[in-house]
């Protein structure tokens, strides 16, 4: 289910990231050890009156060396192109500048509803002067504080009307949502052009249902897939196409969409930080992962080179020891046929069900072969362990004090379980809980 979107635009200085930040608040993730999670953000969930949703600053996205306005111009674009809803935000302390009035001209050529705040207005004394503010066109205008947290729920208010009525998830439970996602360059449109060329695949005509509108429907084997599209692969040309912040962004609108998502390194520049940072994305949302190394014509190898190869990834990607790497080439098709038997094959682990009689057998056997840990004279005790969700797997295990449960026993448990039923690709939770 893909949540509503709502991007926040406005010129520099009014308080874009101070209203983002209040609004996605304490939910900025707390794994701060995997690389490019919470530095910077502008991407973010709220909610407001239980209604959940995704917002994006348009503030934090660069675009190149481009003169002033034309940044402005492409972060108003951005927003028309990805948010349902979007938020103007100006500020009562400067009044309406020719830079507002820009931004307003083009949020008036697109369709989408515009909520206009008006920042700044820290105190009741300030109103007076949101008058002037109706002129931009967008009919009511907010006041609203970011730095106080004044106004935001009237603000909200009006967001949240204006979302779409109801999200159509549009694929049947049985189909494989993929991705792929990657720095500019990599080879991702290579390799869903050569996916979707490939012999046996039969590309669906119905693409384009959602307002991503890139989504690509096709069977294989007479299993039933969906390309989630990251709009960069397909839509060229853009200038902030090939911004790092904005490739961000797409790459997590389509892994949120997504059960298997291919992180694609390209095979002649190896393996940089920007590629950690976006694996890290993948991981952290729990989607089955395969690492796929493309342009693997390009570079020059013997028969050590791949497992060479495959071991600076494994000390790269160590969060990433679940997901399995296949090296392939988009340009010559090489070894693109065991690509899809792997979605195939993640999407499936990612989805496993364990009976919980089974789950108990496999968990009393480890026990038996490996003790549990003592902390201060005071041992562990395993009590049983149950599978409580799919998509990823996961295990709530109950104990009798779930502090004794140190990382390296927790990690003990997940490989047997990963030796017992085969998790390759998909991340595993283990949840440990007091038993009452
Ligand atoms: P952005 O460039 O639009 O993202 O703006 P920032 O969020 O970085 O804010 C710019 C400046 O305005 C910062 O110094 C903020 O502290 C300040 N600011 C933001 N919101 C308010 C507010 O409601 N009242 C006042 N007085 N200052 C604010
Ligand atoms: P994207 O930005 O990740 O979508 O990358 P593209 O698919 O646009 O590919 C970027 C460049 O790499 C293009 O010039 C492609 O022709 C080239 N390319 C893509 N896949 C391969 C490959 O497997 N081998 C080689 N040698 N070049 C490739």
């Amino acid at each position: 289910m893909s949540l509503p979107v709502v991007a926040i635009v406005g010129r520099p200085n009014v308080g874009k990231s101070t209203i983002f930040n209040r609004i996605v608040g304490e939910r900025i993730s707390i794994e701060e050890d995997i690389p490019g999670v919470t530095r910077d953000r502008i991407y973010g969930k709220g909610d407001w009156l239980n209604v959940e949703f995704n917002i994006i600053d348009t503030g934090g996205i660069d675009i190149g060396d481009e003169p002033f306005l034309d940044q402005i111009r492409g972060q108003a674009q951005i927003a028309i192109d990805e948010a349902d809803v979007i938020i103007m935000i100006t500020s009562g302390r400067e009044g309406v500048t020719s830079t507002d009035e820009e931004v307003a001209k083009i949020l008036y050529r697109s369709k989408k509803p515009v909520v206009l705040a008006v920042n700044k207005v820290d105190n009741p004394e300030m109103r007076a002067q949101i008058y002037d503010f109706y002129a931009l066109g967008f009919g009511e205008p907010y006041p609203i504080s970011g730095t106080h947290g004044l106004g935001l729920g009237d603000m909200l208010d009006a967001v949240i009307k204006n979302f779409p009525n109801k999200e159509e998830e549009q694929y049947e439970d049985d189909v494989i949502k993929f991705s792929l996602i990657g720095r500019p360059n990599v080879g991702k449109s290579s390799l869903v052009n050569a996916i979707l060329g490939e012999e046996r695949v039969i590309v669906s005509d119905i693409a384009g249902t959602t307002r991503d509108a890139v989504d690509s429907p096709y069977t294989f084997d007479g299993e039933k897939y969906v390309i989630i599209d990251t709009a960069g692969i397909r839509k060229k040309g853009k200038v902030y196409e090939t911004t790092e912040k904005y490739s961000v962004l797409r790459a997590l609108r389509a892994i949120e969409r997504s059960d298997v998502v291919l992180v694609v390194i390209n095979a002649e520049e190896g393996i940089i930080e920007q590629d950690k940072k976006i694996a890290g994305y993948a991981h952290e949302a729990g989607r089955g992962v395969i690492i796929v190394v493309n342009k693997w014509d390009a570079i020059e190898k013997d028969e050590k080179t791949m497992n060479k190869f495959e071991e600076k990834i494994r000390d790269e990607f160590q969060f990433l020891d679940y997901a399995p790497v296949v090296f392939v080439s988009a340009k010559t098709k090489k070894r693109l046929h065991t690509l899809l038997p792997s979605i195939k094959l993640v999407s499936e682990n990612h989805s496993q069900r364990v009976q919980t009689n089974v789950l108990n057998d496999v968990i009393m056997d480890a026990v038996a072969m490996n003790p549990t840990p003592t902390d201060h004279g005071k041992r562990l005790k395993i009590y049983y362990m149950t599978q409580v969700a799919v998509k990823p797997p996961t295990f709530v295990l109950f104990v009798n004090e779930p502090e004794l449960l140190h990382f390296s026993y927790e990690r003990f448990l997940e490989n047997r379980l990963r030796d017992a039923f085969g998790f390759l690709g998909t991340p595993i939770k283990i949840i440990a809980r007091a038993r009452k």
